[in-house]
């Protein structure tokens, strides 16, 4: 029995009304069981950052709910709401979002709070292919594929339930993409780690345990794949 870790119930969200009324997301249910790899696909303006927003507290629905093992997110106040995003959620963008100013260590130890974060914070990085040299350049320094490893890292090191990730090879080339996808996949397989990957790519919901696409805010179909590829394998 596959436990549900994350369960989306409802969730609309709405921007402007009358004439200029647009449905980001229209009335979407669905379940995240623990240690899957879930992709969400679907063309540009569907509703897939939307929806991981809402997910990962940054923004509030119009209408329904989230709830990460049985706790609704929608409900919670601000404080509360800091908290989830800080210590239950991984976040990884296209576009990286590492600090400018700070290093690749010093980006990763930002997201933990206890003690031993210096230690823990090399390990990560050493986890995603980031040994030592790296681990003290500036995202300036380092390459687009480096970047997302280090926002990989920060993700990682907290040891969040869930890891969102939006577009996250949207940026790369397709050789440092697949990479990227692999060190994921690696991260699900190995680790069992939860994740949900945004995607507008097709041929990358080949790797997923379960593909959920999305058109014009609505649930278009899901399905299950029983033979998830290697993320090596896949060609876009
Ligand atoms: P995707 O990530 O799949 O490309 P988005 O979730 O970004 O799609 O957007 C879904 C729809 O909601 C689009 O039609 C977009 O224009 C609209 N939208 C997103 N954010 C806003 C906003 N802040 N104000 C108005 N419309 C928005
Ligand atoms: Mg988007």
């Amino acid at each position: 029995m596959q436990k549900k870790l994350l369960e989306i119930r409802n969730l609309k969200k709405y921007y402007g009304k009358g004439d200029s009324l647009v449905k980001a997301l229209d009335d979407v249910s669905f379940d995240v069981y623990k240690g899957e790899m879930l992709v969400l696909l679907g063309n540009s303006g569907c509703g897939k950052s939307t929806l991981l927003n809402i997910i990962g507290g940054m923004d509030s629905p119009t209408e329904g709910h989230v709830l990460l093992s049985g706790e609704d997110i929608t409900s919670l106040k601000d404080k509360a709401l800091t908290k989830y995003r800080k210590e239950k959620i991984g976040f990884i963008f296209q576009f990286y979002n590492l600090l400018p100013d700070l290093t690749a260590l010093e980006n990763v130890r930002m997201s933990l709070s206890h003690r031993d974060k210096e230690h823990l914070s090399e390990k990560t990085l050493e986890l995603v292919g980031l040994g030592n040299q790296k681990m003290n350049q500036y995202p300036s320094q380092m390459s687009g594929g480096e970047q997302q490893r280090v926002s990989i890292a920060r993700a990682l090191v907290k040891k969040a339930d869930i890891i969102l990730c939006d577009e996250p090879t949207g940026a790369l080339d397709d050789k440092t993409g697949r990479k990227i996808l692999e060190l994921l996949q690696d991260l699900s397989r190995k680790h069992g780690q939860t994740l949900v990957i945004v995607t507008h790519t097709t041929p990358i919901a080949d790797m997923a345990n379960r593909v959920i696409t999305l058109r014009d805010g609505k649930i278009q179909k899901e399905r299950v794949n029983e033979h998830p590829k290697d993320a090596k394998d896949i060609v876009w």
